[in-house]
């Protein structure tokens, strides 16, 4: 192994990115070179051999509990939440085949013509053969959010950790972006995260990943080389345990 060829533990991760990472700073929808900057990081880490699973939000397009909050039907404005998040994994599995990844998109909601439907045993085919699979449509279910749809995939798909990728590198005490000497968490436990409302993820999503063990580490997108970094051991974030 040359000396610059970094070591990874992992074998096979889940990368959560929420809709807005790929917006840019448009404030709404997609922002195509944000989108292939990202990819170009998820393919860093791929050339490394390790398989990866995505799923990405919605909340650059359409969120349904704002939908609902303005009158909206609850299921309705979900439902619309959820095909959001399809045209995201859609833009993102373009970005990765453009860099020469093979990819799938699996949608958690039957659309035969775009994407193909959920099957667990086929969708670990596919990790097995080193595509990317990029699941689309969160849980199928309203009331959910994408980060309990990456909870439940990456249980599922025996994924050893959900990578988290946010703006800032970890998880802190109080908002860094107001507060200065907001300190960051090396570690934190799934109870504290809990029970400080620190907003890693809802609560549904942290409960899944306790009461499966399954760790999440929470680290920087905008830093450049920064999933490839956090996967090697290097670079700032906070992981998420029990
Ligand atoms: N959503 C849903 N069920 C799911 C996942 C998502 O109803 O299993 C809907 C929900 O309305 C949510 C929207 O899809 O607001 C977008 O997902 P999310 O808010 O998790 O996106 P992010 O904040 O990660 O961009």
């Amino acid at each position: 192994m040359s000396l610059d060829t970094p070591k990874v533990t992992f074998k096979r991760v889940m990368l959560k990115i929420s809709g807005e990472a790929l917006m840019g700073d448009q404030g709404f929808g997609l922002h195509p070179p944000t989108v292939e900057r990202i990819a170009r990081e998820v393919k860093s880490v791929h050339d490394l051999g390790v398989e990866i699973c995505m799923v990405i939000g919605g909340g650059n397009i359409f969120r349904g509990l704002q939908g609902s909050a303005q009158g909206m039907e609850r299921t309705t404005a979900d439902y619309m939440g959820m095909l959001a998040t399809v045209m995201n994994a859609l833009a993102m599995q373009s970005a990765l085949e453009q860099l020469g990844i093979h990819t799938r998109v699996i949608s958690a909601i039957t659309m035969n013509e775009v994407a193909e439907p959920y099957i667990r045993r086929r969708a670990v085919r596919h990790l097995e053969k080193k595509r990317i699979c990029i699941f689309a449509a969160g849980t199928g279910n309203p009331y959910f959010t994408t980060d309990t749809a990456a909870t439940l995939r990456a249980n599922e798909m025996n994924c050893e950790a959900i990578f988290k990728g946010t703006k800032v590198d970890g998880v802190y005490d109080k908002d860094p972006a107001k507060y200065p000497d907001a300190k960051r968490y090396e570690t934190v436990t799934y109870d504290d995260v809990l029970a400080k409302r620190l907003g890693v993820m809802d609560a549904s999503a942290i409960a899944l990943a306790r009461d499966n063990n399954l760790p999440i580490i929470v680290f920087s997108l905008d830093e450049p080389g920064g999933f490839k970094g956090i996967l090697s051991g290097h670079g700032t974030s906070t992981r998420v345990q029990g």
